[in-house]
């Protein structure tokens, strides 16, 4: 399997629009890795999770071949994850030319995401049913795209009526956990990471090494991801093979890249940043 992050930002991004702390400043001059666009992942380069307002740059600067993505898999409603108008985009012809045989896309959502993106594709008068399929998540039912095998897991995040989820996709004898935006997560869904055995872990930590736990009502802090790092090393789903990365990074959390990696190193974990690439045995479909 191969997990590509296209951005490690919080909501904001890093340097943030309108924003002159010192993370947004120093980001901007020292670019690399400092520059975090919206979150999302690409798995084996036809599986997206989350579809954030930046796919237009991260296609662009990671040379993504979008029209050969065949199945969509959205967290949760929140614009940064889901910039549903951008959807428009994949109708064919009327604002793309796509290689013979694509069919429409598939996208694997709740039902508050379904109904976003279908009041915004709409927007010039399309039917979203021409150019986009979708598929219902429930919670710890698995469902396959080709090789792959994805499980919608329950997260603790504010969206309303919305079960916001984060996923577990194996492939072969291979498990990669994506588990952004959510607080602690919640009992259930660590009870099924634990019968696990993780190949690598991405945890949401939004709040940097922040000590603050009252803040962590919808995300993390390095403090909590380590408390679920114990968890699940203890039960032996997490041992030293696996690769474990933090993600969803807020400027708020006032660290540049280099010293969120140094914190997160002192606690088993790496720092992700846009445009890592996480391989998970020698097959890469
Ligand atoms: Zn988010
Ligand atoms: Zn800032
Ligand atoms: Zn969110």
């Amino acid at each position: 399997m191969k997990v590509r992050i296209l951005g490690t930002g919080a909501a904001e991004g890093i340097p943030a629009l309108f924003c002159r702390c010192s993370v947004c400043e120093n980001a901007g001059k020292l670019a690399g890795k400092d520059i975090r666009t919206r979150s999302g992942v690409m798995i084996n380069d036809t599986v997206l999770i989350d579809f954030s307002p930046d796919m237009l740059w991260n296609s662009r600067r990671f040379r993504l071949h979008l029209w050969n993505v065949t199945d969509l898999l959205i967290t949760h409603s929140h614009a940064d994850h889901l910039s549903a108008v951008s959807l428009a985009l994949r109708k064919p012809e009327d604002y793309c030319m796509m290689p013979k045989g694509i069919g429409k896309l598939k996208i694997h959502c709740s039902e508050q995401s379904e109904r976003r993106i279908r009041e915004e594709v709409c927007f010039d008068g399309s039917d979203a049913e021409e150019f986009l399929y979708f598929e219902r998540l429930n919670m710890f039912r698995s469902f396959s795209i080709r090789q792959l095998v994805c499980t919608p897991l329950p997260a603790v995040h504010s969206a309303g009526a919305e079960q916001c989820c984060v996923f577990l996709i194996r492939e072969g004898g291979h498990t990669f956990f994506y588990g952004t935006d959510s607080a602690e997560y919640p009992e259930l869904t660590k009870e099924f990471l634990k019968e696990q055995h993780l190949d690598a872990v991405v945890f949401d930590c939004t709040f940097g090494a922040l000590t603050d736990r009252n803040r962590c009502r919808s995300h993390m802090n390095m403090d909590i991801c380590r408390d679920v790092f114990c968890e699940l090393k203890e039960s032996g789903a997490v041992t030293k093979n696996t690769k474990c990365y933090l993600t969803h990074f807020s400027h708020f959390c006032g660290m540049l890249h280099s010293e969120l990696e140094d914190e997160a190193m002192k606690r088993g974990f790496h720092a992700a940043y846009d445009g890592l690439e996480i391989s998970l045995g020698d097959k890469q479909t």
